[in-house]
C-alpha cells in the first residue's frame, strides 16, 4: 500500500525507516522514547526541516496525533531542533493528516508527559487506585477478554456504529 501511495523515497530527502528517539532526563531516572516510521529531510543548524511520519491502518484515533507530538517532542530534546511537520498516513484510504510543529503543539506534549509521569508515581508510589478508562485501545487490548469495562465499552460501539 505505500508504495501505491507514495513516491518512490530519493536518497536526497535523507529518508530514514523505523527511526529510533530517545530523550534521557534527570540524570537518566526518566527515558523518553519512541520509533518513528519515516523521517525525511533532516534540520539545517537552527531551521527545522525533518518531517515524522507514521503509517496506519484502520481510522484515525487522537492518540496517533499524541504519539506523533511525543516524538517531536523528544526529537527536540534530542538535538535541540524541532521537526517540521508531523504527519498520519492512513494507508486504508490513501488520506494524509498532518501537523506543523509549534511551540504549542510542543509544549501540549509535554503537558501530556508531565501528566503521565504523575499518574506513574501517584499509582506505584501514592497509593492511588487504578481506574478502568475504555477507548479504541480496548480493540488491541491483550487483556480485554477478562475486562467487562472494555467489553462494555466495545459492545456500546458495535451497536453505535455498526462495528
Ligand atoms: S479492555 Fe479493559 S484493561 Fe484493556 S484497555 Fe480496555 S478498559 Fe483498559
Amino acid at each position: 500500500m505505500f508504495l501505491e501511495c507514495f513516491p518512490p523515497l530519493e536518497p536526497r530527502w535523507r529518508p530514514v525507516a523505523e527511526s529510533r528517539l530517545r530523550a534521557d532526563l534527570c540524570n537518566d531516572r526518566i527515558v523518553l522514547r519512541g520509533k518513528v516510521d519515516l523521517t525525511v529531510g533532516r534540520a539545517d543548524g537552527l531551521r527545522a526541516g525533518k518531517v515524522l511520519l507514521d503509517l496506519k491502518t484502520g481510522g484515525f484515533a487522537t492518540s496517533h496525533r499524541d504519539d506523533l507530538r511525543f516524538y517531536a517532542l523528544i526529537e527536540t530534546l534530542r538535538i535541540g531542533v524541532p521537526p517540521r511537520l508531523l504527519a498520519s498516513y492512513y494507508l486504508d484510504g490513501g488520506r494524509l493528516q498532518d501537523e506543523t510543529v509549534s511551540v504549542a503543539v510542543l509544549q501540549t506534549a509535554l503537558e501530556r508527559v508531565v501528566q503521565g509521569a504523575e499518574a506513574i508515581v501517584s499509582l506505584r508510589h501514592e497509593g492511588r487506585p487504578p481506574v478502568l478508562k475504555p477507548g479504541a485501545a480496548c480493540r488491541w487490548c491483550p487483556i480485554h477478554d477478562e475486562c467487562d469495562v472494555g467489553r462494555q465499552w466495545l459492545a456500546d460501539r458495535a451497536d453505535e456504529d455498526g462495528w
